[in-house]
């Protein structure tokens, strides 16, 4: 049995300060950490629980964002109502990810962080370049339904699992660190050749919060997650949409998809290529095809071709109504 120190803090300056050495790690609600700290994937020798910090809230901000508190509960963002009113997708992304329980106790910045869920990672011992770099990924030639199909190398395929993530990248968001404010889509990195590396974020770097930038259009977005059974399952594809439209033509669309990439997938060919078109299903289609152009399916998962491309036309298709 490994030794584990654990210290509770109720300021950020604390946290921060406690957290500089390697070996330190943070614990919020735990749904993550925990379970990594069991499967032998996270070994910290010291835990900073950083739960009474008081990062929970969801505030206004000027232009009609939001700031969502780090520490904020998936359940209590997802149930708020200005949330509910004006990102609608956002509160529909978190209530169809992990199950009531767990929504009550994982908080945002953890869902951010949470790891793919590749089999071939957590079981310990198979080949995987993301636990032993170098190792190889058993997953190029193994069993890769639930793989990912655009952003991936030769060194890994690894599903980004979060469903929030999807429509906070549709909208933009910012995170914010005791370090830094990073546009969302650099929050999350590309395998390439260092699966290992996740987000950019250095030790001790404590994330604090999500600005939401005020958004009129996503007031009737929507968020379809489409997976092997209706509860408590990781999505197959899923699609973050919300769309303007005037005189029968997109006037203004974002577009992003889960269960598809190594990260969250913006499908920006997509939105540039709408602007001006006739808002119908063969348009829908078109564009989903020309971000569709990039994937690399595998033996397993070159379903989610035509799954993605069917989802795009769902979801933008619902967020006209
Ligand atoms: Fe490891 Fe990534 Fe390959 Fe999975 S896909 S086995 S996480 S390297």
């Amino acid at each position: 049995m490994r030794p584990l120190s654990y210290s509770r803090v109720d300021t950020v300056e604390d946290a921060v300060a406690l957290c500089r050495e390697p070996g330190t790690a943070f614990l919020a609600g735990g749904t993550t950490q925990v379970d990594l700290i069991r499967a032998g994937m996270n070994r910290p020798d010291h835990l900073i629980d950083i739960n009474d910090v008081p990062l929970t809230a969801v505030e206004d901000l000027p232009g009609g964002g939001l700031r969502i508190g780090a520490l904020a509960r998936m359940n209590d963002v997802a149930r708020t109502p200005a949330v509910v009113e004006r990102y609608p997708a956002i509160s529909r992304a978190l209530l169809l990810g992990a199950s009531e329980q767990l929504r009550n106790m994982a908080s945002m910045g953890g869902n951010l962080c949470q790891r793919t869920r590749c089999a071939y990672l957590r079981d310990g011992i198979s080949p995987c370049n993301k636990r032993e770099p170098g190792s190889g990924c058993s997953a190029l030639e193994g069993f890769n339904r639930g793989h990912a199909i655009l952003g991936t190398s030769e060194h890994c395929i690894a599903l980004h699992p979060s469903d929030v993530a999807i429509a906070l990248v549709a909208f933009d968001a910012v995170v914010h660190t005791t370090a830094q404010a990073l546009p969302i889509a650099d929050f999350f990195l590309l395998p390439g050749d260092t699966p290992q590396l996740e987000h950019p974020l250095a030790q001790g770097e404590m994330i604090t919060a999500i600005e939401v930038p005020g958004l009129p259009l996503a007031r009737h977005s929507v968020y379809f997650k489409f997976r092997d059974r209706q509860s408590y399952e990781f999505a197959l594809v899923s699609v973050c949409a919300a769309l303007e439209v005037r005189d029968g033509a997109v006037a203004d669309v974002r577009l992003a998809l889960g269960g598809v990439g190594t990260k969250p997938w913006r499908f920006r060919r997509a939105e540039e290529a709408l602007i001006g078109e006739p808002a119908n299903a063969q348009a829908f289609r078109r564009a989903a095809l020309l971000d569709l152009e990039d994937a690399v399916p595998r033996a397993h998962n070159a379903f989610k071709v035509e799954l993605a491309a069917r989802a795009v036309v769902r979801g933008l298709t619902e967020a006209m109504r």
